[in-house]
């Protein structure tokens, strides 16, 4: 199945650009420049250099024998964990980084949930010496100081959004704020595949490097590119559209999305946005999202701070509709226990968002000679106090 974004920047139903008209701008500048410059020579050689010499691509696709024991098939983890800073969230930040640097752009916005893309974005700054801002909602930097400070370290400012809940749609529209006031001289870095076209598109491109990858690795392993099924967590779904990337249209290749369903679907305590939202739109794109019935975006929930978030990318939820990828969802109980597994069977502490794809390997039966992928996003480091309280280990 074709899985591209048309001109308009949809995927089938969901996507497009819903901005007010103050951003028209900003957006139609990146629309407009950032096929040429991602396809300019001078642009892949500079790109590729810091994934292979910073990043430290291309990551490992190691094959992890006493799960694959476990499951009966062969497993192989792609290891996203090994990259500087710890998950792929940098292979975008570093391609936007150097696109901002073409489009004449001094300073970065960005805005985070978590802290993770935050910390990605203030990283890449710090690399290239620029000015960054990150916007982050007062209740969300009392929740996550360790990345609040970190990112400080790395000599970024990081400014808390006061209004409504105070957590990530706030920032969110108070980043959106800055860029419509500062359009010239700044970026506006996103850190998913979500938001307004071309970012859905634009990051997945940073992002296929993973698939790209796995294509030619698991040739010299399996002498195919093509394995049985790809596995992904998917928050707004960058990991796993940098993992399905090239194989969107070999209908060969499963691909096989997790979200996270926090205390389970029926508890209202989830976030598991195929399974509970509405098409809609959130932070400028129409995809699905959790919502009450007059449009209110619902608070997600998931014990994992980068799944937790109320919508999915478009091309996320055209592959729901269109049926191209199968979704399932892992409660905090599951993912929980697939992390301590992993890390007893190969010595590899998952972050707490992987964990949920690896609850997939319970939930579909293979065959013995079925190859797997599973893209692991990020380590488990940053995770260390949720496993500890969590203490069943
Ligand atoms: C942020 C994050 C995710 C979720 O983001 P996607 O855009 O869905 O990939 C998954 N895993 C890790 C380790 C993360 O940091």
């Amino acid at each position: 199945m074709k899985i591209e974004v048309d001109k308009r920047g949809y995927y089938g139903n969901f996507g497009g650009a819903y901005i007010p008209e103050m951003l028209y701008p900003n957006v139609e500048e990146l629309r407009q420049n950032y096929i040429s410059i991602i396809h300019d020579e001078g642009f892949k050689k500079e790109f590729d250099q810091l994934l292979k010499t910073y990043v430290g691509r291309p990551t490992p696709l190691y094959y992890a024998k006493r799960l694959s024991e476990k499951y009966k098939t062969k497993i192989y983890l792609k290891r996203e964990d090994l990259c500087h800073t710890g998950a792929h969230k940098v292979n975008n930040t570093i391609g936007q980084i150097l696109l901002a640097r073409r489009l004449g752009k001094q300073k970065i916005i960005a805005e985070t949930g978590a802290g993770q893309h935050g910390v990605a974005t203030a990283t890449v700054c710090a690399l290239m010496g620029m000015e960054c801002i990150v916007y982050m909602g007062e209740i969300d930097m009392a929740r996550q100081k360790p990345n609040v400070e970190r990112m400080r370290i790395l000599g970024t400012e990081v400014r808390p959004a006061k209004s409504g809940s105070k957590t990530l749609k706030d920032a969110t529209n108070e980043a959106m704020r800055h860029w419509i006031n500062n359009p010239v001289d700044t970026h506006y870095i996103i850190g998913s595949v979500v938001g307004p076209h071309p970012y859905p598109d634009m990051v997945a491109r940073f992002q296929s490097v993973i698939s790209e990858e796995i294509k030619w690795q698991l040739k010299d392993n399996e002498g195919t590119e093509d394995p049985d099924y790809v596995i992904a967590c998917v928050g707004g779904g960058s990991n796993a559209a940098g993992a399905f990337y090239h194989y969107y249209d070999n209908d060969n290749v499963n691909l096989v999305c997790v979200e996270a369903a926090g205390h389970g679907n029926e508890t209202g305590e989830s976030a598991a946005t195929t399974v509970l939202g509405k098409p809609g739109v959130l932070h400028g794109s129409k995809t699905l999202l959790m919502q009450t019935e007059d449009g209110q975006v619902v608070e997600p929930y998931s014990i994992s701070a980068g799944l937790d978030y109320p919508g999915i990318g478009p091309v996320h939820a055209h592959l729901f509709e269109s049926g191209r990828a199968d979704f399932y969802s892992a409660t905090d109980e599951e993912a929980m226990k697939a992390g301590i597994l992993l890390s007893r069977l190969e010595g590899i502490i998952p972050a707490i968002e992987s964990a949920h794809a690896l609850v997939a390997l319970e939930k579909i039966m293979f065959s013995k000679d079925d190859v797997v992928v599973l893209n692991l996003s990020g380590r488990g480091d940053k995770d260390l106090e949720t496993y500890i309280k969590w203490g069943k280990y």
